[in-house]
């Protein structure tokens, strides 16, 4: 393994790319939009700067990382070479579906094609191939430098060999891999989403407020943050499409969304992103402005 592509460039593909680069692998970063590369590289610079200044690599290493990545527009020309294709773009089933099929068409047969999906089929995204032994789900954390895992997904017909493949793989990138099945939400987002959905659904029936709900589970369960501020990181537009798959997939209605989820993201309140959600926060920043919004 040396030469890996990337696709899609935006929070996910910068920091896979840029951990690739900084042990060695030589990156092929690809995405659609120019000015999304432009960025991606912005910010893999600057992360690695941030780890030059902590002293975690030397100026070298940020440098050598640096000219290990080259971007591209066209999955054609970005995934010929590639021995491993780590795609994280959009998250879009149909989306998802025709860029695996333009890679298996791309891509040497001796190809691994790994997506970073958070929530759609692994089994499903196999399909679109004439490969599906070699197909496999890397889902890295974000942020994906600091992150230490990755949740390996065997979908339904991947191979003994891909998938010791990528577990070795992520060993080489110092993360920690756990192998899981492919079934809905897979492991972290299947445990994960009914929390925060049990939480929403807390503060919908008045049992408590936004800063008691988190001030539990932070004080009570030492979770580094309470897990409304936590849905609002993700993105509530992100939760509510990952709890409609459980809910679907599974066919049960305990992970049926909370009423109040479904109408915050209707009203454009989606967290972070759009400055609003179940915290307040200074536009374009992580930063709170008010903690309070559903506060008695
Ligand atoms: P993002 O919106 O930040 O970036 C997606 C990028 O894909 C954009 O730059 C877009 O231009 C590009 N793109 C769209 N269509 C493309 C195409 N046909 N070819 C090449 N590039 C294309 O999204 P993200 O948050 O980085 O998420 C990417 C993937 O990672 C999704 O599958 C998501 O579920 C998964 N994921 C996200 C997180 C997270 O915290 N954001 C965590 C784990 C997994």
């Amino acid at each position: 393994m040396h030469n890996i592509s990337v696709i899609g460039s935006g929070t996910m593909g910068n920091g896979i790319a840029h951990v690739f680069a900084q042990y060695g692998f030589n990156v092929s970063l690809i995405d659609i939009s120019e000015e999304a590369l432009k960025k991606a590289l912005a910010m893999i610079d600057k992360n690695l700067a941030r780890q030059v200044e902590k002293g975690t690599i030397s100026a070298e290493v940020k440098q050598k990382a640096l000219s290990n990545v080259t971007t591209f527009t066209s999955i054609k020309d970005g995934v010929a070479q590639a021995d491993l294709v780590v795609e994280a773009a959009t998250e879009n089933v149909d989306l998802k579906l025709k860029i695996f099929k333009d890679i298996d068409e791309a891509a040497r047969p001796s190809a691994i094609l790994a997506s970073n999906t958070s929530s759609i089929s692994i089994t499903k995204i196999a399909s679109a191939t004439k490969r599906p032994n070699k197909v496999i789900g890397m889902h890295f954390m974000n942020p994906v430098p600091v992150m230490k895992l990755v949740e390996v997904i065997r979908g339904y017909a991947t191979d003994d060999a891909t998938t010791k493949t990528v577990m070795e793989l992520s060993k080489q990138l110092e993360k920690i891999p756990v192998e899981v099945n492919d079934y809905p939400g897979f492991i972290a987002n299947r445990i994960l989403m009914p929390m925060i959905n049990e939480a929403i659904y807390s503060l919908y029936e008045n049992v408590a407020g936004v800063y008691e709900i988190d001030t539990v589970m932070k004080l009570g369960m030492a979770h580094p943050m309470g897990p409304l501020q936590l849905a609002d990181f993700i993105g509530l537009d992100v939760c509510l499409s990952i709890l409609k798959v459980l809910h679907e997939g599974f066919g049960n209605p305990k992970y049926a969304p909370c009423p109040l989820l479904v109408n915050m993201v209707q009203a454009g309140h989606k967290g972070v992103k759009s400055g609003s959600g179940f915290y307040q926060y200074k536009q374009g920043s992580k930063e709170l402005i008010v903690a309070e919004r559903f506060n008695k």
